[in-house]
């Protein structure tokens, strides 16, 4: 049994999932009754995406088969109006080290002025991947570094496979 009811959403850009995203997810998912990991699909940054929304969630819901109180879904509109809509009653976002602080402060006012019913909770990060992030991990990729410690592992090998393309 969860400690509280209702859903939570879990949003972010996953480019992939790395290990860090899940710890989170996995974290979230024993707290909270339901959680829907909320992939931003911002057709502005479409080229700038190594993987499409589709395949993003795709990855996601392949990792976290076995939460079965996880569901992942696109999302394109204002984060708040993404949870009203699922009737969420927080965001819950990882925090790694003080540089997520201040992007995270000033969205959590934001969020909070358009709509003060959706609260936003934060759940550090584990020690081990809090300096984890999807941009280092696609930089290393790029390079030929090894990530397969840093994401799951069919993340691992869609990315020598989509970075050997280019
Ligand atoms: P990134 O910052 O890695 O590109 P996203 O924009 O997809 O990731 O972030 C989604 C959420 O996951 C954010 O709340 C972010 O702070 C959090 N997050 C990302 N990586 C980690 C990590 N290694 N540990 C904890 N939280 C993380």
């Amino acid at each position: 049994m969860t400690v509280c009811d209702g859903t939570v959403v879990c949003p972010g850009s996953y480019d992939p999932i790395t290990n860090g995203h899940l710890d989170i997810i996995t974290r979230t998912s024993e707290v909270f009754e339901r959680v829907v990991v909320g992939v931003v699909n911002n057709p502005l940054r479409k080229e700038t995406t190594l993987f499409s929304a589709e395949e993003r969630k795709a990855f996601i819901d392949e990792t976290t088969a076995d939460l079965a109180n996880v569901k992942t879904q696109i999302f394109s509109n204002l984060l708040v109006e993404f949870a009203r809509e699922l009737g969420a009653k927080a965001i819950v976002k990882g925090l790694r080290a003080i540089s997520d602080f201040e992007y995270e402060f000033e969205m959590a006012q934001l969020n909070r002025k358009l709509d003060p019913g959706i609260e936003s909770i934060y759940v550090i990060a584990s020690p081990h991947y809090s300096f984890l992030s999807s941009t280092g991990v696609r930089e290393m990729a790029t390079f030929g570094g090894d990530v397969s410690d840093l994401v799951p592992a069919p993340v691992a090998a869609a990315m020598t496979e989509r970075l050997s393309d280019r």
